[in-house]
C-alpha cells in the first residue's frame, strides 16, 4: 500500500492535517508531506481533501486476479469433536451468501477425531466438510490454526471465509487477515451479497446509532465474523444429499507455535454461559448493591434460567463480566429477558432487543428500556422482584 500527494493538485490548505489521527502529516511550502512511519493509512487525509491531492494506491490489488477466488468457507469451530452451536447458524448465512455467488459452502474443521462433526454436518445443506486432522490440532491453538488456514486459502482460494464472533473466532480470523494481508469485519449482526457482487458486512457502529455496511473490494478472502444468535440455525438438508468430504494434511513445518497448553480448567458453574439460556434475568445499576443480585439469582433459579447484568454492575464490581449483556458484553435472544433496574442504554440493547419476550421493571416511567420491552412495570425492582419470584415459585411447586 502507498500513498502519495499529487504535488499540482495540493495547495497546502491544510485540512488533511487535522482529519489525520496520527498526526503523520505536516504543510511546509504550500505542500502536504506525510511521514509513512506514522501513516495508518485509514484514508481519513483522502476523504478530507477538497482538491483530491492525496491518493492510497494498493498495489496487491492491481496485480491479482480476484476472480480465482471461489466460494464460502464456514470455520467449523468445534471443541473436543462436538461443534460450536455458532457454526449452524454460519450455515445458513454460508448457504445463501454461496448460492447468491452460485458458488459452493464449505465447513473447514481443524481438530482430531472429527468423525462426529463431520458426520454430524452430513444432515446440512453444505457443499464438502473440509478436515484437517491431527493430533497437534486437538487443542485449539491460534497461532497454528491461523498457519494453518491461511496456508489452506492460498492454496485454494475461498471467496468468503466466516467465522462465530466467539473468543476462538475473533482471535485466530484477525491473525489469518493479517497473514493473507485482507479485511476482517469483527462481530457482524448480518451479511449479504450486494449488486456490486461483494460480500457486504452489516455490524454496529458509534456505539449501535449506526449500522455500518463494510465491503473489501481490493483483496481476498473477504473474511467476516458473525455474532452468535443473530441468524437462525440452518434446517437440515431437504434433498438428502450428503456434503463430499476433503481431508487435507496440514504441512508439518506449519505445526509450531510459541504458546503451550498446561491445563484445562473447565467453566465454573456460577458464570453461567447465559448466550444459551432460554430465560435470562438481568440486574443494572437500580440493584443498588452487590448483595442485592440475590433477589435477581432467585428470581432466575425459579425460571431456570441465567442471570445478566448491564455493564454498570459489572464495572461496579457486583458481577463477574462474563455476566454482562450488550455491545462489549454478550448478544443473547432468550424466550424471556427480564431487565431489572436498566436504563436501557443502546449499548445494551444491542445485546438483547431481539429477545421474544422482554419484561422491564424500572422505576422511571421514561426509562428507554421500555421503549423495546413487551410488559413494563413501573415501580422497585428491589419490592418487585422478590414478589415474582414467590409468584412463580408457588406456580410451579418450588421452593426457594
Ligand atoms: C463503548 C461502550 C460500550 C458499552 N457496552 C455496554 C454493554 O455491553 N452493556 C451494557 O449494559 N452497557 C454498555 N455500555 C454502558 C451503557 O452506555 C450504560 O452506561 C449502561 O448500560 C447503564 O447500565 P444501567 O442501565 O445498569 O445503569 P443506569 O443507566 O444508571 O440505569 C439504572 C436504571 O435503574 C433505574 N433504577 C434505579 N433504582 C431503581 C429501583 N430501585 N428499581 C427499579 N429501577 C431502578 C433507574 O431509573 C435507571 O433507569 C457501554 C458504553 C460504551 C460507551
Amino acid at each position: 500500500m502507498s500513498i502519495r500527494v499529487i504535488e499540482d493538485k495540493c495547495n497546502g490548505c491544510a485540512l488533511c492535517i487535522k482529519a489525520c489521527p496520527t498526526g503523520a502529516i505536516e504543510v511546509n511550502e504550500k505542500l502536504a508531506t506525510i511521514e509513512l512511519d506514522k501513516c495508518n493509512f485509514c484514508g481519513s487525509c483522502v476523504s478530507t481533501c477538497r482538491f483530491r491531492a492525496i491518493t492510497i494506491e494498493i498495489e496487491k490489488q492491481a496485480k491479482e486476479d480476484l476472480s480465482q477466488y471461489s466460494g464460502v468457507w464456514v470455520f467449523g469451530e468445534q471443541w473436543r469433536g462436538e461443534l460450536a452451536p455458532v457454526v449452524f447458524e454460519l450455515i445458513t448465512a454460508g448457504r445463501e451468501l454461496a448460492d447468491a455467488r452460485k458458488s459452493e459452502l464449505s465447513v473447514i474443521i481443524l481438530g482430531d477425531n472429527l468423525a462426529r462433526a463431520s458426520e454430524e454436518l452430513s444432515d446440512y445443506p453444505v457443499d464438502k466438510v473440509i478436515l484437517c486432522e491431527a493430533p497437534e490440532l486437538a487443542d485449539y491453538d491460534p497461532e497454528r490454526y491461523s498457519r494453518i488456514v491461511s496456508d489452506l486459502c492460498r492454496d485454494l482460494k475461498p471467496e468468503i471465509v466466516l467465522a462465530g464472533a466467539t473468543t476462538t473466532g475473533r482471535s485466530f480470523l484477525s491473525r489469518v487477515a493479517v497473514q493473507l494481508y485482507t479485511g476482517l469485519t469483527a462481530d457482524c449482526t448480518s451479511l449479504k451479497i450486494g449488486e456490486d457482487g461483494l460480500l457486504h458486512q452489516i455490524r454496529p457502529a458509534f456505539g449501535g446509532n449506526i449500522m455500518a455496511e463494510i465491503v473489501c473490494p481490493y483483496t481476498r478472502p473477504q473474511m467476516a465474523t458473525v455474532r452468535h444468535k443473530v441468524i437462525p440455525m440452518s434446517p437440515k438438508s431437504s434433498n438428502g444429499r450428503r456434503p463430499e468430504i476433503v481431508k487435507l494434511d496440514p504441512k508439518p513445518q506449519l505445526f509450531g507455535s510459541r504458546s503451550k497448553i498446561l491445563e484445562f480448567i473447565e467453566q465454573m458453574e456460577s458464570t453461567v454461559n447465559i448466550v444459551d439460556a432460554d430465560v435470562i434475568v438481568s440486574g443494572g445499576r437500580g440493584i443498588q448493591a452487590p448483595d442485592n443480585f440475590a433477589l435477581i439469582e432467585e428470581l432466575a433459579r425459579s425460571l431456570g434460567g441465567a442471570v445478566g447484568a448491564s455493564r454498570a454492575a459489572v464495572d461496579a464490581g457486583w458481577i463477574p463480566y462474563s455476566h454482562q449483556v450488550g455491545q462489549t458484553g454478550k448478544t443473547v435472544c432468550p424466550k424471556l429477558y427480564i431487565a431489572c433496574g436498566i436504563s436501557g442504554a443502546v449499548q445494551h440493547l444491542a445485546g438483547m432487543s431481539s429477545s421474544d419476550t422482554i419484561i422491564a421493571i424500572n422505576k422511571d416511567p421514561n426509562a428507554p428500556i421500555f421503549q423495546v420491552a413487551d410488559f413494563g412495570l413501573v415501580g422497585d425492582c428491589l419490592e418487585i422482584v422478590p414478589l415474582l419470584t414467590k409468584k412463580v415459585a408457588s406456580l410451579r411447586g418450588v421452593r426457594n
